[in-house]
Parts: structure tokens; C-alpha cells; sequence
């Protein structure tokens, strides 16, 4: 791994120390990763002395990296394990699935704006992170040949959570997303439980819109 400036890591530890554990981020995985993952290398450079700051940041095509917390609080509901496959739904800047990519095995990210699946590839790359497979396209399908997954997050919103995320769950998995109408969201955590699933509203969110089959339609 490429090791960050004094300041950057000084904010990353404020930031975990003053964020996440007030608000009850306890799995002491979850908490070593955010310790450790340089949020900065994934920001527009002239964000990055921002990247800790409690709220999201613009990425550059209308799409944003997620507020810090919301990160930890999301992957802490996966409850992932190190021999875990996971899919990520919306790569973006590709902080999350470098955060994923350090407590499972292998991560499988789709993401449908081309420039922003290249920059996080090459951000991934540059940092040494090798368990990541990316794809671009409409991730509201899936990525059916890879499932099924131990774990699916869905980081951007949807009216409903795509049929076909459900399908590609494995027993016992945790798909966790945001649910509900273009401006605010319920975060939902769905557990497929023999041939039934449950599902609990965990709490609100606000996040950019699924694009796609089974989100919302695209208006460009
Ligand atoms: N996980 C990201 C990170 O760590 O930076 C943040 C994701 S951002 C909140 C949501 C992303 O989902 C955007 O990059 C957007 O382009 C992408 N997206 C929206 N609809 C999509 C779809 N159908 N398939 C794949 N990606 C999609």
C-alpha cells in the first residue's frame, strides 16, 4: 500500500475517532479499515483537504463519494466475512469497494459512467488493491455469471431493490440498500433466508438515483 501524508492521517483517525465510534460503529474490523484507507486518493484534488469531513463530496459527473459515516455504518451491516464475495452496485470513486475490498475476499463492482469506473480502476491500481473486479454497465441487472454473492450493497437509490440483486444473493446473504424516492431514501438491510427474505429499515438516507432496467429511467 502508498503511504499518505502526516495530515491526511491525523484527519483519517479524527475522523473515525469523531465520527464513527460516537455514533456506534463498533465492529473493530470495520474501524482498523477506515483507519487505513486514504479516502483523500479517492477525491477531486481540490477536495481532498475536505476528504474527511463529515458529509459527502462531489466526484465529478453529478455523482458524489458518500459521507464517511454512511460508508462504515453500510459495510458494518454487511457483517462480512474474510472468505466473502461481494458485489458493490455503483463503483464511483471506488472508496467503498477499496474499504470492501479489505475485509473479504473478492469484491465484484459495476459501475455505468465510464469515466468514473476508469478513474476508480486506476485509483484502486495505483494503490495496490488486487481483489477488485470491475464492470461497466447497469448494475440494477446484477452481474449474474459472478453470483451468487455472500453480500450485495447497492450504493445508489432505487424505488424498490432490483429483482435481480435478490436472485443473485446466496443463502444466508446480506444485500443492503438505499430504498424509496429520488430525494430521500430508507436504508434497508434484506436477508434471504432459505426461499423467503427478511427485511429491516435500518435508517434515512439520502442518495443519487439508480440508473437503469430496475431503477430509474434515464433522463440524459
Ligand atoms: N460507492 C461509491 C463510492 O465509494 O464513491 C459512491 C457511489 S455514488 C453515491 C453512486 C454511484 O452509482 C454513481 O457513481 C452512479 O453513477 C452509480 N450508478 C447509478 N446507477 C447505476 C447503475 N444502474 N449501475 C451502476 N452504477 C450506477
Amino acid at each position: 500500500m502508498v503511504s499518505d501524508g502526516h495530515c491526511f492521517e491525523e484527519a483519517r483517525q479524527r475522523m473515525v475517532d469523531q465520527q464513527l465510534v460516537p455514533r456506534g460503529i463498533n465492529d473493530e474490523r470495520v474501524l482498523q479499515v477506515m483507519r487505513e484507507v486514504p479516502r483523500q486518493r479517492f477525491v477531486p484534488p481540490d477536495t481532498q483537504n475536505a476528504a474527511y469531513h463529515d458529509n459527502p463530496l462531489p466526484i465529478g459527473c453529478n455523482q458524489t463519494i458518500s459521507q464517511p459515516y454512511i460508508v462504515a455504518y453500510m459495510t458494518e451491516m454487511l457483517q462480512l466475512k474474510p472468505e466473502d464475495r461481494v458485489l458493490e452496485i455503483g463503483t464511483g470513486s471506488g472508496y467503498q469497494a477499496a474499504v470492501l475490498s479489505r475485509l473479504a475476499r473478492q469484491v465484484y463492482t459495476i459501475e455505468r459512467i465510464e469515466e468514473l469506473a476508469r478513474r476508480a480502476e486506476q485509483a484502486l491500481q495505483d494503490l495496490g488493491y488486487e481483489n477488485i473486479q470491475f464492470r461497466i454497465g447497469d448494475g440494477s441487472c446484477g452481474w449474474p455469471e459472478a453470483g451468487p454473492y455472500d453480500a450485495i450493497i447497492v450504493t445508489a437509490a432505487a424505488p424498490e431493490i432490483p429483482p435481480p440483486l435478490i436472485d443473485q444473493l446466496a443463502l444466508g446473504a446480506s444485500l443492503v440498500a438505499p430504498v424509496g424516492s429520488a430525494g430521500y431514501q430508507d436504508l434497508v438491510r434484506l436477508i434471504k433466508r432459505g426461499g423467503r427474505t427478511h427485511s429491516e429499515h435500518l435508517t434515512p438516507v439520502a442518495f443519487v438515483p439508480l440508473v437503469g432496467e430496475h431503477g430509474w429511467q434515464d433522463r440524459d
